[in-house]
């Protein structure tokens, strides 16, 4: 049973509010995704779980102890960060044995610790290897079996991928999953990249200004962000600004009913939520067709310069320079960066 608890924690340096007031329960085996802009706060929250910075104020609870003020090799949490500092004139044997061995266990119980994490991340046998000898992504492993084979109540993970290529991003991440799940492991994974929150996490939590944005599961952000920066941070979205009145929102070249008070307005579509009709006599007009063989993305302007996409499934219909009328088959509106209305 690990818990981890962060209440109302600050942390300011000089006159930067890095992380303003923020509070998060994470569960027992739940995977939490911190995401967010570069700047958002999200690192310097994670290095104070981890206990390299302390807050300026605010809690910080494992299973209910308050480490807040605990240096970090005595906290039961375990970090692996984007550059993993693997040490290089050692083997991974050694490399994963060094914090058991501060911890004076017996060598059988090392031995068999280091093999059994090995074999979790997929080295096994790769032990007597100088860490040089590895590739990034088995350096990355290696880094994340250094912190698991101390068996810490709680992973923190730095954009732990960061350095490597997409495609191996992408399995390393269903490895970590995989793992995470395995050992019902208590994790917060730190990201800029929304793919990677999406795919692995049970909740994210979406940071801007060292404040939480929406709190949610992968789906439910996606699916009705409760801000527009959270629509436009998730996913492709339109986001077009305009004024309500008399129930319709407005926008040159782009209406739609909106049963609200009068007042200015941001409207939210999806690309795959917006329909295109011909019209000879609209104001919208496309600006490019691409072609992607399963569907097709449009490009519209309207006449103001703003740009809008739509997904069609078939690129044929559709050319540049003609008019067309949008028709939105479900939106979400906003007013001071609160939901308005939503659409679906
Ligand atoms: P993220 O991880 O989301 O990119 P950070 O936590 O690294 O964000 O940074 C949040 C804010 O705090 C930024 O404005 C950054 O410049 C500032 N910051 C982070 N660490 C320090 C530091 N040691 N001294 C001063 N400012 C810092």
């Amino acid at each position: 049973m690990s818990v981890l608890e962060i209440r109302n924690v600050t942390k300011a340096f000089s006159t930067t509010r890095a992380v303003d007031d923020f509070n998060l329960t994470v569960g027992d085996g739940e995977l939490v995704c911190l995401l967010g802009p570069s700047g958002s706060g999200k690192s310097t929250l994670l290095r104070m779980i981890g206990g390299f910075e302390t807050p300026t104020s605010g809690l910080i609870s494992i299973d209910g102890d308050d480490v807040t003020r605990v240096p970090p090799e005595r906290r039961p949490t375990g970090m692996v960060f984007q550059s993993h500092a693997l040490w290089t004139h050692m083997n991974v044997f050694k490399n994963l044995a060094f914090g058991l061995k501060l911890r004076r266990l017996p060598e059988a119980e090392i031995k068999r610790k280091v093999e059994a994490v090995l074999d979790l991340v997929g080295l096994g046998g790769y032990g007597t290897r100088m860490t040089t000898q590895l590739s990034g992504g088995q350096q990355q492993r290696v880094a994340l079996a250094r912190s698991l084979v101390l068996e810490p109540k709680i992973l923190l993970l730095d954009e732990p991928f960061a350095s490597l290529d997409q495609h191996l991003r992408e399995r390393l991440r269903e490895e970590v999953r995989d793992i995470q799940q395995r050992l019902k492991i208590t994790t917060l994974f730190v990201t800029h990249g929304q793919d990677e929150a999406l795919a692995l996490a049970d909740r994210i939590v979406v940071m801007r200004d060292g404040r939480t944005e929406q709190i949610a599961r992968p789906d439910v952000v996606y699916r009705e962000p409760e801000t527009p920066f959270v629509a436009g941070f998730i996913g492709t979205m339109n986001l077009i600004e305009g004024a309500v009145l008399g129930g319709k929102f407005d926008h040159v070249g782009f209406a739609v009913p909106l049963p609200v008070s009068d007042g200015p307005a941001t409207l939210a579509v999806r690309p795959e939520a917006l329909e295109i009709v011909p019209a000879p006599d609209s104001a919208a007009k496309i600006h490019r067709v691409t072609d992607y063989g399963t569907h097709a993305v449009v490009d519209i302007d309207l006449p103001d310069g703003v740009r809008l996409k739509a997904m069609t499934p078939d690129a044929r219909l559709w050319q540049a320079g003609q008019p067309v009328a949008l028709k939105p088959r479900a939106f979400a509106a906003y007013r001071d960066n609160a939901l308005l209305h939503r659409s679906n």
